[in-house]
């Protein structure tokens, strides 16, 4: 680590001498540029890329209750510069080892000359990552941070890719805000979603000049989850949850000691969308925060709830599915809501005894609920106190339980942060991964938390059962979250489904029709990325699906140790390829409703190399081929309207 204490550049301007400040900070290798200015004590930062602006002049500061911090400020003439490397290994995100420099800068802002807070400031190669930290004011060690003035502003032209923030006590029976809205392509800004804002990533096309992606991330029961404020001029600000969230308890403005930091806020930047599809921002200024109890193996498995529904978490469905489960070679079934009361304790032992002698193991599904929701589905109040969880828990381990599934949270409070963290350094205890459904953005927990699996917090494959429009426009999501909701965490989706309709036995004509192709549909397992999938296959599916599609579910990984972004955008069609060990998988989808033809370079392949291509007609009907990479390792590519391509190495 290399510390160099600088004189910072001091512009004074000739017209306001002495009221203007300004520090910058590059990144490693120079094109990003952040810069830090006070101009008449409100302070501002603003981001450049590649000599082009991408973040005007932004607002800073915070509101407390022991200081107002957004004005009157003076930014010392002095900072220190460091220049970092930050490297980890993490099994469960989009790329297993990371090696990356960073520059970091500590900015301090006075206020009456004392120390108001310092703003930390990373900037790696596409990256930007910043966070306050607060000084103590007097005897004053605590304080609530009522606000933060931390914005944005998108240059005058840009569109968004944004997803509305929901209403509190919202959705079904309540359980809203669930990260469960559509994100919308392309709009134009000086909206603001649903009158409360937009959830977290938010993509922006800035024209002619590149993208930018705005996040957040480290937080845990120490703050709360924001959210984005969309205003006039293309400005967007930090906003806290709303009062309303979990039946209006808990408090909206976080409590921190002082000195006290706040999360991370993160801007990834770009002149295409590679950086934003690969960045591992969201994991690489956080630390894990306690110990893994054990090594947890990520493991894929099937789910009945997502065809059948709530009426036949029975015992010889979930049975069957165990069957289904063994008969693909996976390692787990994810038994849903209304165990506890339509199969019983006993019987659950009995179910899960049965799946160890087939290699599969059992996660529970809970209600997350104390007092904040009106879901009926059981089993309740188990997950929300430590008695009755670390009870349970107890229970699970004892019966070799894998992992839970705790949904409806519906809120983004401090409080509900704690009991993330809560259920999950419990479970870690007793060995069990953790999913999240009806909940929050994982916000770096992947890192953080050595037993999380997953979160859903994405408009999911449940809404496809649920609405035949959701069907309709499949594709258009599934072209989109590869830019937005997965790009910063785990997206446990729940899809690759091969039932031509979303019913129990996929008759015809009963409820929704997928649209979308076989071939699509593999290609999702791909391109979603969450290190623990229950995927929607149907024991139907052993005899009514292809035998290619049956084969490629049984091969797909879910855990990977690179990934390239190839071509796309947002909502139209995406083009990427993940790699675990020697094995390469690309996968396209198309949105649009014309083919899609594409030359694409495929070098992930050697020149001459045969390889295994999956890919539709104009029908629909897929079919597998295998085709040798050519010299120039360029491949041309038609996507058929709903349909996909996959190609992979020939098995070894
Ligand atoms: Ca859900």
């Amino acid at each position: 680590m290399k510390k160099i204490n600088l004189f910072s550049l001091v512009l004074l301007f000739t017209s306001s001498l002495l009221t203007a400040a300004q520090h910058q900070l590059n990144s490693p290798e120079g094109s990003l540029q952040l810069k830090m200015e006070v101009n008449n004590g409100i302070p501002s930062y603003s981001v450049n890329y590649n000599n082009k602006v991408l973040l005007l002049p932004s607002p800073l500061g915070l509101q407390t209750n022991v200081g107002d911090f957004t004005s009157d400020l003076t930014l010392a003439d002095q900072f220190t510069q460091s220049s970092e490397n930050v490297s980890y290994m993490l099994p469960n995100i989009k790329q297993s080892k990371v090696s990356k420099a960073y520059n970091e800068a500590v900015f301090s802002f006075l206020k009456n000359d004392k120390p108001a807070f310092d703003l930390i400031v990373r900037l790696s190669n596409n990256d930007v990552a910043f966070r306050y930290l607060v000084h103590p004011q007097g005897e004053r060690k605590s304080c609530v941070v009522e606000q933060e003035a931390t914005g944005f502003v998108l240059p005058e032209g840009s569109t968004s890719f944004l997803s509305p923030q929901m209403l509190p006590m919202t959705g079904f029976a309540r359980t809203g805000p669930s990260y469960e809205t559509p994100y919308t392509a392309d709009d134009a800004m000086g909206k603001n979603g649903w009158g409360v804002g937009y959830i977290f990533p938010a993509l922006f096309r800035v024209i002619d000049r590149g993208w930018v992606l705005i996040s957040e991330t480290g937080v845990d029961s120490r703050y709360c989850g924001s959210r984005l404020i969309g205003h006039e001029n293309g400005r967007y600000s930090l906003g806290f949850p709303q009062e309303g969230e979990n039946n209006g308890n808990g408090t909206v403005s976080p409590g921190i000691p002082l000195p006290g930091y706040t999360p991370w806020r993160t801007i990834t930047v770009g002149d295409n969308l590679k950086p934003i599809v690969e960045t591992t921002v969201a994991f690489d200024h956080v630390e894990p925060l306690y110990e893994a109890s054990q090594k947890y193996e990520y493991t894929r498995g099937t789910w009945s709830w997502i065809i059948k529904m709530d009426g036949n978490t029975i015992f010889p469905v979930q049975k069957e599915y165990i069957d289904l489960s063994a008969a693909m070679g996976w390692e787990t079934v994810l038994v849903d809501a209304l165990w506890d009361t339509q199969i019983g304790r006993d019987k659950i032992e009995e179910l899960a005894a049965y799946g160890k002698t087939k290699n599969v193991d059992l996660f529970l599904w809970y209600n997350s609920n104390g007092y904040w929701n009106d879901a009926p589905q059981g089993p309740h109040g188990l997950m929300d106190t430590p008695m009755a969880r670390r009870k349970e828990m107890a229970w699970m381990k004892s019966i070799g339980i894998r992992g839970i599934k705790v949904d409806f949270f519906g809120g983004d409070k401090q409080v509900t942060m704690k009991l993330y963290e809560d259920i999950l350094y419990d479970a870690n205890d007793f060995g069990l991964l953790v999913v999240f459904h009806g909940c929050t953005l994982p916000r770096g927990w992947e890192r953080m938390f050595p037993n999380y699996g997953s979160s859903e917090a994405v408009l999911a494959s449940e809404m496809l059962h649920f609405s035949q429009e959701r069907c309709n426009t499949e594709a258009f999501h599934a072209s989109m979250h590869p830019f937005v909701r997965n790009t910063v965490g785990s997206m446990d989706f729940g899809g690759s489904v091969l039932n031509k309709f979303w019913n129990g036995n996929n008759t015809p004509g009963r409820g929704t029709k997928r649209l979308t192709s076989d071939v699509f549909q593999l290609a999702i397992a791909v391109l979603f990325q969450s290190p623990v999938q229950h995927f929607a296959l149907a024991p139907n599916n052993l005899t009514d699906a292809p035998a290619w599609a049956i084969n490629f579910m049984k091969a797909v990984p879910t855990t990977w140790d690179e990934i390239r972004y190839i071509d796309g955008y947002p909502g139209k069609y995406v083009v990427m390829a993940r790699r675990k060990d020697k094995q390469w998988y690309l996968a396209a989808v198309n949105a649009q409703k014309e083919t899609l033809t594409l030359k694409v370079s495929v070098d992930m392949f050697n020149a001459g190399e045969q390889v295994v291509v999956y890919s539709d007609d104009a029908q629909l009907n897929g079919s597998v081929k295998s085709i040798n990479i050519n010299d120039a390792q360029q491949l041309e590519l038609n996507i058929p309207s709903n349909g996909g391509v996959l190609i992979t190495r020939l098995a070894e």
